[in-house]
């Protein structure tokens, strides 16, 4: 699958990054990242969740997300695939420790928000970091951001409307990001401000996906389906309908795996989603997301490539030029020469697609 496939590439590009930036390098790489853009309460937060797979980001109505949070996902590589799943969190501003539970996680996030932010609804563009090391993800930047809002409420400063859209923008401008414009299915989406900035930074809506949630609150007798179609607003990599937990399914502790199953079965038996099951839900989302990331970083891997392939010969260059007595000996230029060559060789395989060596 898609998943597996990233799961191939993205070490070697971290590696290569690792060793660029060892070699104090510019960072050829900027990493791919997924932002989630939407109203307040529109469901961004649970958006993110689902495709993370597990609970840990503060969610609820109101103004719950006050500050950017950058989610690190780590993949933990392990010889002995029968080991127990192993899972934790480190946080930038507390880098000794580990959170394992997901209430420990989210009562840091929620300290961390508090801390920088106060306790009165107050918006902060100051970002909290966490890396998350899991046996059970692909190694991935999501990042999570407050709602767009009008009104200000608390210690929010008049003017919060437009603070909220430069720091939105702040994210969303960057060309490596992937755009979630998540729209709540029971609000009119030819208003939908996210879908407005998306356009803005990404007009032909190359790495713009649309995500139409709370498809289970609709009124009776009404659906999302022109919406879903892009009969409404075109979207040229479309949209994905999803289900997610409801307060009431949060306040009870409804799982993320027991949500993926109700959402099926919505999708599955609906007298008009039905037909169109396989492709709604945020398992489809995931992959969609996989598939994009995997399109995007194929297409920066050639320029990577010549970079790389020119930095060897320099340093070819300036290694014979210093005579034969220096090139076998473990000196830093000895060592920087033996890394390129080869993470130059496991690039090429990465890009050809030939399996990784044991
Ligand atoms: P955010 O402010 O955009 O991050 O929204 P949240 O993810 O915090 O969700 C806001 C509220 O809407 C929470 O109470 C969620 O449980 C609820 N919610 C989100 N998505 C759905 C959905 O698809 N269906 C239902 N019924 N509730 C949802
Ligand atoms: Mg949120």
């Amino acid at each position: 699958s898609c998943t597996v496939a990233i799961d191939r590439l993205l070490p070697v590009v971290n590696k290569l990054h690792n060793i660029f930036q060892r070699c104090g390098l510019a960072d050829p790489i900027d990493l791919p990242q997924i932002v989630v853009v939407g109203s307040q309460s529109s469901g961004k937060s649970s958006v993110l969740e689902s495709i993370v797979g597990f609970d840990f980001l503060p969610r609820g109505t109101g103004v719950v997300t006050r500050s950017p949070i950058l989610i690190q996902l780590n993949k933990i590589r392990t010889v002995d695939d029968s080991q127990p799943a192993q899972r934790w969190v480190e946080f930038l501003h507390a880098p000794d420790k580990r959170f394992e539970t997901e209430a420990d996680i989210q009562a840091e996030i929620i300290r961390e928000t508090e801390r920088v932010a106060g306790k009165n609804k107050k918006l902060t563009p100051t970002a909290v970091i966490m890396k998350v090391f899991s046996t059970q993800v692909v190694d991935l930047t999501l990042i999570d951001l407050p709602g767009l809002t009008k009104v200000p409420v608390g210690d929010q400063p008049p003017d919060i409307e437009k603070l909220v859209r430069a720091m939105i923008y702040s994210y969303i401008e960057k060309p490596n990001t992937i755009i979630l414009a998540v729209h709540p299915a029971n609000t009119d989406i030819a208003t939908s401000d996210a879908l407005q900035m998306a356009g803005r930074v990404d007009p032909q809506g190359l790495r713009t996906l649309g995500v139409v949630t709370k498809l289970d609150l609709m009124d009776a007798g009404t659906n999302a389906l022109d919406m879903l179609l892009g009969r409404i607003i075109p979207l040229r990599r479309g949209y994905v309908g999803v289900v997610n937990r409801s307060q009431a399914d949060l306040d009870t502790k409804a799982t993320v795996t027991q949500a993926r199953v109700a959402e099926k079965a919505f999708f599955q038996s609906h007298p008009v989603y039905a037909p169109y099951a396989a492709k709604m839900g945020s398992q489809y989302l995931a992959e969609l997301l996989s598939a994009m990331l995997m399109e995007h970083i194929r297409n920066v891997l050639p320029s990577i490539r010549t970079k790389i392939t020119t930095q060897l010969s320099d340093v070819r260059e300036q290694l014979a030029s210093l005579g034969p007595e220096v090139c076998g000996a473990d000196d830093s230029s000895g060592t920087l020469l033996h890394l390129l060559t080869n993470y130059a060789s496991a690039f090429s395989d990465a890009i050809d697609g030939r399996p990784k060596a044991p």
